[in-house]
């Protein structure tokens, strides 16, 4: 049969292994960590580091199609393996969603609407950024930060100095604060033929920058629904993208604004994996191996918690719960905000 290869060994890569081997594939894992979530259920797991040329090559070689469940894999890695092996979704997805300049570039340029933001290179440019953002904003490295790290909220100019210090000389960019009512998120497929499935967004709830819960279905009007499948749709069209994506937003009154775009599978679409006879898993490996896409359709209104730094004791409760679908991800140190699993419940 053949085999998927798979760079990154998270949750997120234990799960797309489990759907792959439905299918009938073999996985094949690239992870320079050894005992990660996707190495207890892949096939082979190559484990080496991101610029040893002759694992990568290995890895290629070994794989009829490769993708990702982390958007940081270094480009210098993809030259090698693009060479052995088609990798979707493609390049363009990964650089517009490894810089956070390069990804608001992309959408404003697109027609869609974001926070206003700025790269800012020193306080001075960040304190003057500010009062013309309304003394308020979040300022971001640019690249590689996840579950809110690598951000400082800012309300005052007297905490430019500190703000900018925070980032560590990595590039940034401010945003403006944007007073939401909600957040929801669509997750979408396309496949290789240009066809597009969405899922039904969900809503979610983040607290200390790490999502908690998403909630579906998100209480939406018919018309935000159809615009936040359609401006996902327009995304994955434009990168010509293979694969399952991860669109954020911020819903205000009567406007949608995209935060951030994630281009793989997304944590707020676990829910799927209870709610629809497709998941979100099943969907990324059927797009990327060429298969017909599957039923996205909601069947069930689901709540999807994630078990954070989670005190295993509760574990028999959940299991002994009605409706419940546990998923444990294998991880043997609980630190706290580190993400061991996520429940799955029948709601309404
Ligand atoms: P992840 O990739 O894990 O979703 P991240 O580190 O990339 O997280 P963001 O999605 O940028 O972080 O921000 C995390 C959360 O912080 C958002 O979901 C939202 O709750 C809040 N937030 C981020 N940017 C803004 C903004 N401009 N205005 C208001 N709230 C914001
Ligand atoms: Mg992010
Ligand atoms: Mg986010």
């Amino acid at each position: 049969g053949a085999t998927i290869g798979i760079l990154g060994g998270g949750q997120l890569g234990r799960m797309l292994s489990v759907a792959a081997s439905r299918l009938g594939y073999k996985c094949a894992i690239y992870e320079p960590g050894g005992d990660c979530p996707a190495s207890h259920v892949a096939n082979y797991h190559h484990k080496a580091a991101w610029d040893d040329v002759e694992a990568l090559t290995a890895f290629g070689g070994a794989c009829d199609v490769v993708t990702y469940e982390w958007e940081n894999v270094p480009g210098t890695a993809l030259d090698v393996i693009g060479k052995l092996a088609p990798i979707h979704p493609g390049r363009r997805a990964l650089e517009v969603a490894q810089d956070r300049l390069t990804e608001k570039d992309f959408l404003t340029g697109l027609g869609l609407r974001t926070a206003r933001y700025r790269a800012v290179a020193d306080a001075a440019e960040l304190r003057e950024t500010l009062a013309e953002f309304g003394g308020e904003g979040i300022l971001k490295t640019r690249t590689l930060g996840y579950d809110g790290k690598g951000q400082v909220r800012l309300s005052s100019a007297d905490e430019a100095e500190d703000a900018m210090d925070a980032m560590g000389g990595a590039p940034a960019i401010l945003e403006a604060m944007v007073p939401f009512e909600r957040e929801v998120s669509v997750i979408a497929a396309r496949g290789p033929s240009g066809e597009v499935v969405a899922f039904d967004p969900g809503e979610n709830v983040h607290a200390g920058g790490i999502l908690r819960t998403t909630t579906v279905p998100a209480t939406l009007s018919t018309s935000q629904r159809t615009d936040a499948a359609l401006l996902a749709g327009r995304i994955l069209n434009a990168l010509d993208y293979v694969g399952v994506l991860g669109v954020e937003l911020f819903v205000t009154g009567t406007e949608m604004l995209v935060n951030e775009i994630a281009p793989r599978v997304h944590n707020s679409g676990h829910w799927t994996q209870l709610g629809c006879a497709t998941d979100q898993f099943e969907q990324h490996i059927r797009a990327i191996a060429g298969l017909p896409l599957g039923d996205g359709a909601r069947h069930a209104d689901v709540r999807m918690e994630n078990l954070i730094g989670y005190d295993m004791d509760g574990i028999p409760a959940i299991l002994s719960e009605r409706g419940a679908q546990l998923h444990l991800y294998g991880k043997a140190e609980n630190r706290a905000g580190r993400k061991m699993g996520h429940v799955n419940r029948l709601i309404g």
